[in-house]
């Protein structure tokens, strides 16, 4: 099996993905609703992943 996100080998600890990481990019995208990801690229999604946080810690 290979991670969703950046297709590496899955590693067991963090399936089904590589890495935290990836598990974080996941969990962005679900959490950023109507946050698009631009892209793939690595800065761009830092920046998802810091926005889904940041919309996260905001009271509701
Ligand atoms: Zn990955």
């Amino acid at each position: 099996m290979s991670c969703p996100i950046c297709s590496k080998p899955t590693q067991t600890a963090h399936r089904p993905f590589c890495s935290k990481r990836c598990a974080d990019v996941d969990l962005a995208r679900w959490l950023g609703g109507g946050y698009a990801i631009p892209s793939t690229d690595p800065d761009d999604i830092e920046e998802a992943i810091e926005a889904a946080e940041a919309e996260r810690a905001k009271p509701h």
